[in-house]
């Protein structure tokens, strides 16, 4: 059956292609493309003013066959094999790749439309082709494997000794070590994850659209600001308004709308935006489960987990399991005790029902101003978002790291919205350029992210050209734009991340910066958070927008009592999630899904944490980070990596706290280390011990 969908397919695209064969050929027009050449803006920063919607699918076709031919070079060398002439010409052949991507994936993902979402899924498969043509190719891999053998008398410098350490392993990871039977097995299967992966991004950004509630009586919407009504009213049509889905399952006006019966309708429509008709992505799920499954069998592992987890730093499933068992006692107490507060709130009004997940932040919301008598709206006028960037999350990196940041408006962007600043080191030598993207809109995914137009490495002489992106509701013209405090968390935790690639001092771009494993990679920007509430950053930062006042003292310890409030649900929601997440990926590559709800209830049940008030973050159906991105079998990092946090930043608490010296050691030890060294080493040399658990469940006021 699959094999015949696949075949049709394939026809399919067959006959388009002699159909449009004079299209192709001006599709495939390389004149004038930007993208063939390096940006002469500053920083090769790339240049927004000629790069159009047409140059991508050219330049990447065109990247890829350049990488082809240099790796072909590679491959017919005759000369003896040497680290120059494998390794190096390696890691220098994706260049022009690297080049279209970085700007590509940017794109897609923080702007896109209808052509470079066409281009995306025509692109996925080639591209999974592409790479598997370079890490399954036997005399390559044969060249690889001389040099890996031989590596300690090959008089390599530690960086150079650790790029053949990753070649090797990426081959062996992709499966150079197959037979050559099991090898085209391998690439049919990758082949096929790639376009189910970019299916199913497609289908939850329409579903994400659909599923949008149209509201005719503004009465419903009570609860909501006029703001907010405003902002969500159709401008089209008369007494029309709009609640739109965000990518998780608690919905963000849940935690404002009275009437119950519109919160059951937005929740609902959120949880069941991918389970049923047109937007159903549940065979999609079980296809790729079982793909993934069937493929590290093929490799030699037990279940896809195992594979996925052999370069990480907690190394495999089991770890990772034990590290949630250890968490589950203490957030489900947490957990329940907040369900009796929100139910006594609830009945303290006067109303009967049972508590259900919908009335949750509504209730919470209640519970909190109650309880700690901190109101949103309270602490919103302190928080503005020039404000918070600048004399917040630049102050402290400059506090810490001794940077300066200078705005810039002659850098072109791809989007009105987009800031843009250039950083620079204690002693002004320019350190890379930043840009921020933080207003919500259709064109972008939801969440919040970083990454690099240019990567930095001496290898090319590059200085880091790096972006975050957020989603922020974007308020009327002239008017502030106010944070939550997650918001500014947020911030503080993507600017994290772009630290981690503004210090990175490699000599190879595969090592440098944030190319670590995804489970070291979100240590750096959950630390970086912990700064959003240090009193010398909040002195500077947390002025009311209207008054200049100063934050008064009372409002922040509001803020950090309330840090603990609702811990029992956010971890419970991510431990659920992160447990569907391995548990999806350590099914036997014999298993047949036969319903996927199904499997979810019992997966969650077997933990422990199937809660009917408190749902999993991402049900499988919408977990795009486990089917679209690429957090399958790693979204535990999070968790993983909020443990780091916390006993890293009880180091600078230990020593002195916000100084130049924590910073600096910091920065040596593990910012500007990439992926040079060893992960756990890397850890436990600037802890001066192996991560404890207790900094983090006590920062949650779990003890
Ligand atoms: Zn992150």
């Amino acid at each position: 059956m699959k094999k015949t969908i696949i075949l049709l397919t394939l026809m399919i695209a067959v006959i388009s292609c002699s159909q449009d064969k004079k299209n192709a050929l001006m599709e495939n027009d390389l004149s004038n493309n930007p993208f063939l050449k390096e940006s002469t803006l500053p920083y090769h920063a790339p240049d927004f003013t000629k790069i159009q919607n047409k140059h991508f699918k050219p330049a990447l076709v065109e990247a890829m066959k350049q990488q082809s031919n240099a790796v072909n070079l590679i491959i017919e060398n005759d000369e003896k094999t040497t680290f120059e002439n494998t390794i190096l010409a390696l890691e220098k052949s994706g260049e022009m790749l690297d080049r279209v991507a970085n700007v590509f994936n940017s794109l897609t993902a923080a702007n896109t439309n209808d052509t470079l979402k066409k281009v995306e899924s025509e692109i996925a498969p080639l591209k999974a082709k592409h790479y598997d043509e370079i890490y399954l190719n036997d005399k390559l891999f044969a060249k690889v494997k001389d040099i890996y053998t031989n590596r300690d008398s090959l008089n390599l410098d530690a960086e150079s000794f650790k790029l053949v350490e990753n070649y090797y392993e990426k081959f062996t990871i992709a499966g150079a070590n197959l037979s050559k039977e099991d090898k085209v097995a391998l690439k049919n299967i990758n082949e096929q994850l790639a376009s189910l992966s970019t299916t199913f991004n497609q289908t939850l950004l329409d579903a994400n659209e659909a599923a949008t509630i149209e509201i005719h009586d503004v009465k419903k919407l009570a609860g909501l600001s006029k703001e907010q009504i405003e902002n969500i009213k159709d401008k089209t049509k008369e007494n029309t308004w709009r609640l739109t889905i965000t990518n998780t399952t608690q919905q963000s006006q849940l935690q404002y709308l009275e009437d119950r019966e519109v919160r059951k309708q937005l929740f609902e429509a959120g949880w069941n935006r991918t389970n049923a008709g047109k937007y159903d992505t549940k065979e999609l799920v079980t296809k790729m489960v079982e793909l993934r499954a069937q493929k590290s069998k093929l490799l030699g592992f037990d279940n896809f987990a195992s594979w996925r987890l052999q370069n990480t730093m907690a190394k495999n499933p089991q770890t990772v399991l034990d590290l949630f068992a250890k968490l589950v006692p203490a957030a489900t107490l947490k957990a329940k005790n907040e369900i009796g507060e929100i139910q006594k709130m609830i009945n303290s009004q006067g109303k009967t029902f049972e508590l259900e997940p919908w009335d949750w932040n509504f209730y919470a919301e209640k519970v909190r101003k109650a309880k700690y008598d901190l109101d949103e709206s309270e602490i919103k006028p302190y928080f503005e978002l020039n404000t918070v960037l600048e004399k917040g999350v630049f102050y402290a990196a400059q506090k810490l790291y001794g940077i300066t940041f200078k705005k810039r408006t002659d850098i072109p962007t791809y989007q009105d919205d987009v800031v843009t600043y250039e950083l620079f080191e204690e002693d002004g030598t320019p350190l890379g350029l930043f840009y921020g993207d933080y207003y919500a809109r259709s064109s972008k995914s939801g969440g919040a992210w970083m990454d690099n137009f240019v990567t930095q490495s001496t290898l090319y002489n590059k200085k880091p050209v790096i972006y975050n992106v957020m989603n922020i509701a974007k308020p009327a013209e002239g008017e502030p734009t106010y944070l939550s405090f997650d918001e500014v968390e947020t911030m503080f935790h993507e600017f994290g991340h772009a630290l981690h690639g503004f210090f990175a001092s490699q000599h190879y771009p595969s090592l440098s910066g944030t190319a670590v494993a995804r489970d070291f990679v979100e240590f750096p920007s959950q630390f970086n958070e912990h700064w959003a509430l240090n009193s010398i950053i909040l002195d500077n930062y947390a002025l009311n927008y209207k008054t200049g006042a100063k934050i008064p003292q009372e409002l922040i310890t509001k803020i950090k009592n309330s840090g603990s409030f609702n811990q029992g649900y956010s971890l419970i929601e991510v431990l659920a999630a992160s447990n569907l997440d391995m548990l999806w990926h350590t099914i036997s590559a014999d298993t047949k899904i036969t319903d996927v709800n199904k499997f979810e209830t019992g997966a969650l049940n077997s933990v422990h944490l199937l809660m009917k008030e408190v749902p999993t973050r991402y049900s499988s159906t919408y977990f795009a980070h486990i089917f679209s991105g690429d957090y399958y079998a790693g979204y535990y990092s999070y968790l993983w990596t909020e443990v780091l946090s916390h006993d890293a930043f009880d180091y600078f608490t230990e020593h002195g706290g916000l100084t130049r010296k924590n910073g600096q050691r910091y920065r040596d030890m593990v910012l500007s280390r990439g992926n040079t060294l060893e992960l756990e080493k890397m850890y436990k040399d600037f802890r001066g011990s192996a991560p404890k658990i207790e900094p983090m469940i006590k920062a949650r006021g779990l003890n």
